[in-house]
């Protein structure tokens, strides 16, 4: 009986030593976990399910991680929230021998291990902040064999002498994540990186996985070269986040549209970047006044502060977070709902990896974008006013071009940003708002013309608002002193709104009939083809300004919300909170807002009905089991 036990369960526990269970008393919870029909399914599998609590595999992650387990090297390319860790952490636990994972973050590192060990994985971390005690520790449970993970600094595991001790132990996989820090054609080269060329030689028997978010073809090519990947396998996911919606919208009286935003987001968890300090302070107390629990973060901020409001943001205990991009990085929320950007990120890179922190659980999220030509000529004068050499700038300019034609684009946003990454299609995406709500081109052919006369009768010496002025016959100081009250097209256009204007003469500029001086006040020029619109050789289409804000509805995540219970939930969240806060860790690493939710929905009462749930493996069962069944007992029978 007991060999069959241990031939028959031993998949359930294939990260126990088998002398370490107690079999009898596991007798009834192993017959259970029996009728979960289990047996004959793949060790991975088990250790998706009875570790981390999932059902299934997501994208190519099966294939990643077999591949892994052969000891091949290979470059994997998945968009945030896609799903890499498992793609390593798995095989760590499959296999023999001990897996390096290289991250370039310590705030980072420190919730993955946190998170591993709520699971029960042995896994642990080196990096410059452990002090020689902790250093030496994780050392003995390496050498004991005791630890299945460790996660290393870059400059750690460059280390010569560290370098000389792992080699003498059975290093099976060496996982690198952010590799684009590898390459100097990604956005984020670090120099401890391109070090890592070396690895490859020093653990020839070992695996090297090279994971990212955000490399184009370019950089990929470049991964593979600079850490000499051998003959890898590329594992190519589409760069698509299909859960975000995006919007880009411009930005007149951003603050009401923010509020108008909100009021779908009941309590949920959203980022505001703005490009300045003061910007988050202004847009946070904004938000406090209107009820909103909302707090702003930047770079001026004291260390303590910037934690504390990292940690409450993490923890659910505030909804709101105004920040500049100093905020973001090291961020693993899952849960994030909503992305705004107050104003117009530099380039696309920036602006994809931001919305990215959006959804990470895989549930409908938001992206709403809003930009203006002072968010542009802001933009411009850090690049030009910056201390970077004239061929880097150049570069920036042309990147930050390409933000402003996609922020004031009328095609498919997400195959533009895709394009952009070197992933060509052109099928619609249906989740942005030009694919929800098309824009309807017209001639614009006459609104042109007015435009380009006034520009004209100025003598080229207008800007954007003062052209709008002018055509919509305003009486503003500026326009009386220069006469341009009394031009031929002073008021012609006073019956299109003033916001339909200035998105009329963006898309003009964009379509190359007007140009911009910008080394002089970025005065409105005519070119070339200016001409020919006025002697109507020239068709314009233009399209409408349509307020997208006002049209949305609430977002609809895919996991109804309708039958979960509400007051359950908060008992669970005080719960979890107070959790938390006992042993210093954000709560999302306890249990996720998704197991929360099945939790108050299907009320477990058992531990196999528990086991169902997920995100809820082994070690969470055991460690929480009693306790939320004790929960849910009690609720359901109170009063
Ligand atoms: P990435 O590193 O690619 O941004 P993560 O590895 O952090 O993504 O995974 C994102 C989220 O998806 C995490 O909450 C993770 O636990 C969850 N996840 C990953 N794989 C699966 C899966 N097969 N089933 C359900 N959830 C998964
Ligand atoms: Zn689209």
């Amino acid at each position: 009986m007991k060999c069959t036990l241990d031939k028959l369960y031993f998949p359930f526990y294939y990260h126990l030593k088998y002398t370490d269970l107690k079999i009898k008393n596991k007798l009834k919870y192993l017959s259970l976990l029996h009728k979960i029909k289990t047996l004959g399914k793949p060790l991975i599998h088990n250790i998706l399910k009875y570790t981390f609590g999932y059902d299934s595999f997501r994208g190519q992650q099966e294939e990643i991680i077999n591949h892994t387990l052969d000891r091949k090297d290979a470059l994997v390319i998945m968009p945030t929230g896609g799903g890499k860790s498992i793609c390593y952490q798995i095989p760590a636990l499959a296999s023999e021998g001990i897996t390096l994972v290289v991250s370039p973050l310590i705030a980072l590192m420190n919730d993955q291990v946190l998170a591993l060990k709520q699971l029960g994985v042995k896994a642990d971390s080196l990096h410059s902040n452990l002090t020689q005690e902790e250093s030496k520790n994780v050392y003995e449970s390496l050498k004991s064999g005791e630890l299945k993970l460790l996660y290393m600094s870059p400059e750690r595991i460059n280390n010569e002498i560290t370098q000389r001790f792992l080699s003498t132990l059975d290093i099976g996989l060496i996982a690198i994540d952010e590799a684009h820090c590898v390459s100097v054609w990604g956005n984020d080269f670090r120099p401890d990186y391109a070090e890592l060329a070396s690895l490859r030689n020093i653990f020839p028997d070992s695996a090297i996985l090279a994971l990212t978010a955000t490399a184009d073809k370019a950089t990929q090519d470049d991964i593979v070269k600079q850490l000499n990947l051998r003959d890898p396998k590329v594992f190519l996911s589409s760069f698509e986040r299909k859960n975000i919606t995006t919007y880009i919208e411009n930005g007149i009286k951003r603050i009401e549209k923010i509020k108008k935003i909100l009021r779908n987001y009941y309590d949920a968890s959203g980022i505001i970047y703005c490009l300045s300090r003061r910007d988050t302070e202004n847009v946070a107390k904004k938000l406090v006044s209107a009820g909103y629990k909302a707090v702003y973060y930047h770079a001026g901020l004291d260390s303590q502060t910037r934690s504390k409001v990292q940690r409450e943001f993490q923890n659910d205990e505030v909804q709101i977070i105004c920040a500049t991009i100093a905020f973001g990085m090291g961020i693993d929320k899952p849960n994030i709902r909503f992305v705004i950007h107050y104003n117009m990120p530099k380039n696309l890179e920036a602006y994809y990896q931001e919305i990215g922190r959006a959804g990470r659980d895989g549930e409908n999220s938001e992206a709403i974008m809003f930009y203006s030509w002072g968010d542009y000529i802001k933009l411009k004068r850090f690049i030009d006013e910056g201390e970077a050499n004239e061929e880097f700038k150049k570069v920036q300019r042309a990147k930050l071009d390409r933000m402003w034609e996609y922020s004031s684009s009328s095609d498919c946003r997400t195959n533009l940003v895709l394009n952009y990454f070197g992933e060509y299609r052109s099928e619609k995406c249906g989740h942005c708002d030009n694919c929800l709500n098309p824009p309807i081109k017209k001639d614009g052919t006459t609104q042109a013309m007015m435009a380009l006369s006034a520009i004209k009768r100025c003598n080229e010496k207008l800007g954007i608002e003062l052209l709008v002025g002018i055509l919509k016959g305003s009486y503003r100081a500026e326009i009386k002193q220069n006469n341009c009250d009394k031009i031929k097209t002073f008021g012609v256009g006073r019956n299109i709104s003033g916001a339909n204007w200035k998105n009329y003469i963006i898309q003009m500029i964009n379509q190359g009939i007007i140009n911009i001086d910008y080394t002089n006040s970025s005065n409105l020029r005519w070119t070339p083809l200016s001409k020919l619109v006025l002697e109507n050789k020239l068709k314009v289409d233009i399209v409408d300004f349509v307020p997208k804000t006002k049209e949305k509805k609430p977002v609809k995540l895919f996991t109804d919300k309708k039958d979960l219970d509400n007051s359950l939930l908060a008992i669970f969240k005080k719960w979890r909170i107070d959790l938390a806060r006992k042993n210093n860790m954000p709560a999302y690493i306890i249990l996720s807002n998704k197991t929360l939710d099945e939790l108050c929905r299907f009320k477990p009462t058992n531990k196999l009905e528990l086991l169902q749930i997920i995100g809820i493996g082994e070690a969470k069962l055991k460690k929480y089991g009693n306790e939320i069944i004790k929960i849910i007992y009690e609720y359901q029978n109170q009063g």
